[in-house]
């Protein structure tokens, strides 16, 4: 990757910018994030975002869906309700990952985007986004949004497929949707609306595998709900999945469950300034 006008995040950049929590921190400044994601065909989406939000150093975190029992099992420490009228207030959303396409993702989407707060929109949200443009009227316009498109979903999203040219794709993406965008792929690049573009780079091809994104979208809700400005919680969230893709793949295939279950590790590894 030679590109001078992209950027790049190391171990010391996103240790300084993850929200550990210290002696005067408590769940609120950690951050309530609230994950609506899920649905009769897809609970395992819910599970996984919700407990990637868990493991991400979230304050609290809140889910909303069609999956509350299935996620009440998994993750005890969660509030799960229904839906995401009941939801209770987060300090941001996770919207998407196996919501569907229909008028009822719809709604959800409409409903968090209208909450003035911060949004990772991601999976059936982006594919809802470009089926209903006007679900964004929702959103009130300076409240951080960050749309985490796979290739498939950047091309429904966008009306074109980004493989010529990426970054000048991502970067028109941003400036369109006035959202950070991050386009996923071995090397995730990550667009602000003022034209900076962020690149990850994996070492391996572990996260190519059903789940792992849902598991990305966690960890994006949990950075935004803690305050971190969206062009970083993107970029520090796609750092530490590459490393919790690299840590669970030790020896073994990596799942996106063990990903998951690496979170905590991949954290623990980053460094900090001082
Ligand atoms: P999704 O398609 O939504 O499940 O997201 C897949 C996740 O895995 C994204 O974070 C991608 O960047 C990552 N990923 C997919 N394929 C690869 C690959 N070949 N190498 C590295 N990361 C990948
Ligand atoms: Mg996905």
């Amino acid at each position: 990757l030679s590109d001078p006008d992209l950027w790049q995040l190391d171990a010391v950049d996103v240790g300084t910018a993850w929200p550990m929590p210290g002696p005067h921190d408590n769940k609120y400044t950690q951050g309530v994030t609230g994950i609506a994601a899920g649905s009769a065909t897809y609970p395992g989406a819910a599970v996984l975002a919700t407990g990637s939000a868990v493991l991400a150093t979230s304050g609290m975190v809140r889910y909303a869906g069609p999956a509350a029992d299935l996620v009440r099992t998994k993750w005890p420490e969660v509030i799960a309700t229904g839906s995401v009228t009941d939801a209770g207030r987060v300090q941001a959303w996770v919207v998407g990952p196996g919501i569907g396409t229909g008028q009822e993702g719809r709604d959800v989407l409409r409903h968090v985007l209208s909450e003035g707060v911060p949004v990772c929109a991601d999976a059936d949200a982006t594919t809802l986004i470009a089926r209903y443009p006007d679900v964004l009227d929702a959103r009130d316009p300076g409240t951080p949004l960050v749309l985490t498109p796979h290739a498939g979903e950047f091309e429904r999203l966008t009306g074109a497929a980004p493989d010529d040219d990426r970054v000048g794709a991502v970067k028109a993406a941003a400036r369109r949707f006035d959202a950070v965008v991050l386009l996923k792929g071995n090397t995730t690049l990550i667009a602000a609306p003022d034209g900076r573009v962020l690149a990850n780079v994996a070492r391996g091809s572990w996260l190519a595998t059903a789940g792992s994104g849902d598991v990305l979208s966690g960890l994006v809700g949990s950075l935004l709900a803690s305050g971190l400005d969206p062009w970083l919680a993107a970029g520090a969230a796609a750092y530490v999945h590459s490393r919790a893709a690299d840590l669970a793949a030790r020896g073994v295939p990596a799942s996106a469950t063990g990903v998951e279950t690496s979170i905590p590790a991949a954290i623990r590894q980053l460094r900090r300034l001082g």
